[in-house]
């Protein structure tokens, strides 16, 4: 089958390198010939964000999808309307890549998400009590474009484009859901895992699986995640990113409609990796089991302050000698601060002991330049 994806970063790599298994040929569109997927498919370069550089890709396979939402939804359109299947549809694509229309998609289908306000500038009347959160409709992304404005004195700060304005959330934890659906209709979640954030940096750092939920919240979980599939009705791989706030309620912070940084302990934690279940919904093929071994945590690597240039891995080969711990590279020759060179996957018997390892692996692994 002649697999087209747009994109080729990290995530398009890592199902690329779990597909190589089957026979199948990958070609990637992306407009840096250094990408990470550039040398390991069948490369063509050019920009996902442009109509005729998508349709011009994708007229000839099988099945387009992408690694990256922020793509020509214009594009995907005309490749549907030439009877190319794209994964996931067009549609759900555009309404994820606004934020706006994403707030109303979920009032629309009564999905729990804080309650917000939109606004086109900053000039209208704020009806929303503070505090509250300000997310630009588009552009925003890995924390970027995304402010907290805690009262009538921050509204200085506040950005000048269209935007949503979100309640902020009282979080007790950050949770990741990954659901998949192939055309059969077959549907198949992973377990709900943890996130634990860079308060500096907004990356995503630590990711822990499986977390420790009550049956309530695991119950609204799965009401959601029902929810979510029926309203956004295509097949796909999706994260659903929630926030669990300290009354024990469930809300949807955003929805990512692909491959996920909070999926990446799948790879050694789960009987299968969020790439292979990617890659059979890609073929409409039996979904594959999703049961987790153990703890299973991911840490990512991700470039210093005060480093840009061609990327060194300082103190990799002490990690190296670490039982039960994986190192995930994603092929970037350049480093810069806060850019996401890499992970590691690391499985343990406990929580406690998953979290020493992590952070005990995060003090000897520095991603630095070497001039
Ligand atoms: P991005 O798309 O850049 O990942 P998010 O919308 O996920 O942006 O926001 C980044 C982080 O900001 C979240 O992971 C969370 O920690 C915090 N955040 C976002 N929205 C809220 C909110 N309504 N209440 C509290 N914290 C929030």
């Amino acid at each position: 089958m002649n697999i087209g994806i747009l994109g080729g970063g990290q995530l398009g790599r890592m199902l690329i390198q779990d597909a190589l298994k089957y026979d199948d040929e990958f070609h990637v569109l992306d407009p840096n010939p250094e990408c990470s997927c550039a040398h390991i498919s069948i490369f063509t370069q050019g920009n996902f964000n442009d109509k005729n550089d998508v349709f011009e890709f994708g007229k000839d396979k099988d099945v387009v999808s992408i690694e990256i939402e922020h793509v020509s939804v214009e594009g995907l359109e005309m490749l549907e309307n030439k009877g190319v299947k794209v994964i996931p549809t067009s549609k759900i694509i555009k309404i994820i890549q606004q934020k706006i229309l994403q707030k109303q998609f979920y009032e629309e289908h009564e999905i729990p998400s804080p309650e917000f306000q939109i606004i086109l500038s900053k000039e209208e009347e704020i009806v929303l009590a503070f505090p509250f959160v300000q997310k630009l409709n588009t552009g925003g992304y890995d924390g970027k474009g995304v402010q907290i404005i805690k009262d009538e004195n921050d509204l200085i700060k506040l950005w000048d484009e269209p935007s949503v304005l979100e309640k902020l959330v009282d979080i007790d934890k950050e949770l990741s859901l990954i659901i998949a659906k192939n055309e059969s209709g077959e549907i198949k979640t992973f377990p709900v895992t943890e996130m634990v954030a860079d308060p500096e940096l907004n990356l995503l750092d630590f990711n822990i699986c499986p977390t420790q939920i009550s049956e309530d919240v695991q119950n609204q979980i799965d009401k959601i995640a029902d929810q979510f599939m029926k309203a956004a009705n295509s097949e796909g791989l999706f994260a659903l990113e929630l926030f669990l706030d300290k009354n024990g309620k469930v809300w949807v912070n955003e929805t990512a409609p692909r491959l996920h940084n909070s999926g990446h302990q799948t790879q050694e934690g789960n009987a299968n990796s969020q790439f292979e279940q990617f890659y059979r919904v890609l073929k409409n093929l039996p979904l594959a089991d999703t049961s987790h071994f153990g703890f299973s945590g991911m840490l990512n690597l991700v470039g210093e302050e005060n480093y840009s240039g061609k990327v060194e891995y300082k103190g990799l080969e002490n990690v190296l000698k670490l039982p039960n711990t994986y190192i995930h590279l994603y092929g970037k020759t350049d480093t810069k601060p806060g850019r996401k060179m890499g992970h590691i996957n690391v499985l343990a018997k406990s929580r406690e002991e998953l979290m020493a390892d992590l952070i005990h692996i995060k003090s000897l692994v520095k991603v630095v330049s070497t001039s």
